[in-house]
């Protein structure tokens, strides 16, 4: 008697430990399909391509790019609307940031399981290994993942699947547990000979995690932003422009955000509407963006600034432009604020 063959989707980050749990399972004969997940904090996405320093390497989506290796369908699932309710509300908290790791990974377990029944799929795959993140993918709270996202023993490890009880499709025999793995803690060597044998190379290693709220000056951003505002939520612009520019709150009520580079500025532009914002004239410079209600004196102060970050910072002054909200430009000629007068405390 023949059997249907049997499906499953994979989470996919784009990096090594997904793309390899997605592929051990490929080789047992199951259809995968990938999914992914964009939640606005993700590393991946066109932000990434924003920045020149990494010029002259390729810029690519890893997701995809694994997909594309695997040759694999690829499923990107935008949640950034019911993302909010698991990053503001972490029933489990958060990890050594502001990454509500845990909660996160029972969020998308849970979804790519409503997929999955949705899709006629039979199971779920992760990258997970015991040990390997101090949050999510501990012993004791891998079960816990299992159990709160409802997936229970229809989410196989296949990377450290030894390690733990079997799941259905072992059971079940759709996969043979013996030639999963049993990987565990944080070295990244059994995850590396094994991309080696299955002949991969250029894989992304993104050191920290997948998202930005793993990042410790980004998570200080996030909660500058919340508050200055009073409150704890974000629109998706707000979390991308956290992502771009140097940071600066030299005032309670207002901050700078300073574009670092062409590819930054190109960037900010798509914002000029929506923020008073700042250009020197006389010199090459970063765009500089308002956020806040500045006063003549804030404005002033700013374009002191702008022009520190100019070519012209050592000129005696500075001619910078200034545009308002209805897109009414004006010049103040200032000289450059002093590197000594810019205190360490108005870095975000
Ligand atoms: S690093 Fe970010 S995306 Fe990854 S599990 Fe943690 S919160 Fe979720």
């Amino acid at each position: 008697m023949s059997h249907p063959q049997r499906k499953a989707v994979a989470l996919v980050s784009g990096g090594l430990d997904s793309m390899l749990a997605a592929k051990v399972i490929q080789e047992q004969g199951v259809h995968v399909e990938g999914i992914n997940f964009y939640t606005g904090f993700c590393v991946e996405g066109h932000t990434h391509a924003i920045r020149r320093k990494d010029q002259g390497k390729e810029k690519r989506n890893n997701a995809l790019w694994v997909a594309e290796q695997l040759g694999m369908k690829l499923h990107i699932v935008d949640i950034v609307e019911e993302y909010k309710d698991v990053l503001l509300n972490p029933k489990h908290g958060y990890g050594a940031n502001m990454n509500p790791c845990l909660d996160c990974k029972i969020f998308m377990v849970h979804k790519a399981l409503e997929w999955a029944d949705s899709h006629g799929f039979d199971f779920i795959i992760t990258g997970e290994v015991v040990g390997q993140r101090p949050m999510s993918q501990r012993k004791d709270t891998m079960p816990v993942v299992a159990r709160e996202s409802g997936a229970m023993d229809r989410l196989l490890r296949p990377l450290c699947a030894k390690n733990l009880p079997a799941t259905l499709p072992e059971r079940e025999g759709w996969v043979k547990r013996d030639e999963l793995f049993d990987f565990s803690g944080r070295s990244r060597k059994p995850q590396m000979a094994l991309a080696a044998q299955f002949g991969f190379t250029d894989y992304a290693t993104p050191a920290g995690g997948c998202c930005f709220l793993t990042d410790e000056a980004y998570s200080r951003k996030l909660v500058d932003l919340w508050q200055v505002r009073g409150k704890r939520a974000y629109e998706l612009d707000d979390i991308m422009l956290l992502k771009v520019g140097r940071h600066l709150r030299p005032r309670p009520h207002f901050k700078l955000i300073v574009g670092r580079e062409e590819g930054e500025n190109n960037f900010l532009e798509g914002y000029r509407k929506q923020f008073l914002h700042l250009r020197p004239i006389s010199h090459p410079g970063p765009l500089v963006l308002i956020d806040g209600a500045a006063n003549e004196d804030d404005i002033r102060l700013a374009a002191r600034i702008t022009a520190r970050y100019s070519k012209g910072n050592s000129a005696p002054l500075v001619t910078v432009q200034v545009t308002d909200l209805q897109g009414d430009n004006r010049m103040l000629e200032v000289p450059p604020l002093p590197p000594g007068e810019i205190p360490e405390a108005w870095y975000l």
